[in-house]
């Protein structure tokens, strides 16, 4: 006898000791490399999830894990209170890889967020001069821009925001997709409206990839009006999409971009905010930070797992494998299955519910077959792999998800 817990024991723990604010499928992993991922038993699955595209890079990857360990040993933590020798490296880097003055580090996506709704505000102030207090922040219906009190003021989702009351005031929301309604509401209030902020696909929405040129028109709509276009791009950057942001894909350079997930490779949260001089400088020292923000564990592992992403191609390759994705998992003929789409690695299936067959069930099977994915809302499943996926390693998932498709 072993003295290893089983599946069903370890789920046990979890429901008993843990707050049940999530709903997992009933998988209970212990290893992961590349693309794949084991459960406690030895079973191994494709990872169609990537932990909600923060291991673009693939599990465990050997340069960034290096990276973790060789800093772990030196130097975890200083706070901001002292310099250190791996921030400013990460820092030029970063804004160079990027093409942005400056960074500012942060660790979960909902931080990034935070920091950039502070940042929109405080240019609103000191740049724009919106009278202190009076600053609106337009946001899309649908987004999911994280889980604080302040991001859920901004959610459409009744999960997300219900009961956690009183909300922040200060935002306006418009639908997705409408430039028309964004128009509307800054002719009547664009003098007080300091920045739009908005996904260029909605990832948790179900993965709503908006019409062509629609961040086009909301960056040019908002220049028109001197308000900063803010994209998070914490699901949608860093390769995932086949660009290196998804905004590359109508030439827009936002005014500031937040970023996450993907950033550590899905080894430690790591998150940050892009901008200019203009819009930085406006806080200073004392007026905004983190203890962990920008650590040196931090620092090298994003530097190693950017590297990752431009030297072993994997945007491009997110680009290629995007396209066969959506090819072949459109040829599926099956009541349940309605349609695909997506950018790069990002990609969705709309199934269409029936018999008591819902989303969750056609994962449970996926499941079953080998391949996680996770659907959201009731009737769609996210298909997002880790970007170093290989064609054949694609083509054999592709077969998998077909395959359940045509045999329910
Ligand atoms: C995941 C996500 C966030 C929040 O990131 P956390 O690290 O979970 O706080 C914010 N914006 C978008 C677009 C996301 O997908």
């Amino acid at each position: 006898m072993s003295d290893k817990l089983s599946a069903a024991e370890l789920i046990a723990l979890e429901e008993k000791y843990g707050a049940h604010n999530y709903h997992p499928l009933p998988v209970v992993l212990e290893r992961g490399e590349g693309v794949f991922v084991w459960d406690v038993d030895g079973k191994r699955y494709f990872d169609f999830l990537s932990a909600y595209s923060a291991v673009n890079q693939g599990h465990c990857h050997p340069k960034i894990v290096k990276a973790l360990c060789d800093q772990a040993h030196k130097l975890c933590l200083t706070s901001r209170a002292f310099y250190n020798d791996c921030l400013g490296p990460y820092e030029k880097m970063a804004t160079e890889y990027f093409g942005y003055d400056k960074l500012l580090p942060m660790n979960s996506g909902a931080e990034a967020v935070e920091t950039a709704l502070k940042l929109a505000r405080r240019w609103g102030y000191k740049v724009k001069g919106i009278p202190e207090n009076e600053a609106l922040i337009i946001v899309a219906e649908g987004n999911f821009h994280g889980r604080t009190i302040t991001i859920v003021t901004m959610s459409s989702d009744p999960d997300s925001f219900s009961q956690y009351g009183p909300f922040t005031p200060g935002f306006v929301s418009i639908p997705y997709n409408d430039t028309d309604a964004l128009e509307k509401v800054l002719e009547e209030k664009g003098d007080k409206v300091c920045a739009m902020i908005v996904e260029p696909i909605q990832g948790e929405a179900g993965v709503y990839v908006p019409s062509d040129g629609y961040i086009r028109k909301c960056f040019d709509l908002c220049h028109a009006h001197n308000v900063l276009f803010i994209a998070d791009e914490v699901q949608t950057g860093i390769g995932r999409t086949g660009k290196l942001f998804a905004c590359d894909y109508e030439g827009v350079r936002p005014d500031m971009v937040t970023i996450g997930k993907a950033l550590s490779g899905g080894t430690l949260p790591v998150s940050a905010v892009l901008a200019d001089d203009e819009i930085m400088l406006t806080i200073g020292p004392g007026e905004h930070g983190s203890t962990f923000g920008g650590f040196p564990l931090a620092a090298k592992v994003a530097v190693a797992a950017l590297e990752v992403v431009r030297d072993e191609h994997l945007t491009e390759n997110a680009a290629r494998l995007g396209e066969i994705f959506r090819e072949e998992i459109g040829k599926i003929k099956s009541p349940y299955f309605k349609s695909v789409r997506g950018k790069g690695l990002l990609n969705a299936v709309v199934t269409e519910p029936g018999d008591g067959i819902e989303a969750w069930d056609i994962c449970l099977k996926l499941a079953d077959k080998g391949l996680l994915a996770k659907p959201t809302h009731r009737h769609i499943i996210r298909f997002a792999p880790p970007l170093v996926i290989t064609e054949e390693q694609l083509r054999e998932a592709i077969a998998i998800i077909k395959d359940v498709f045509e045999s329910l």
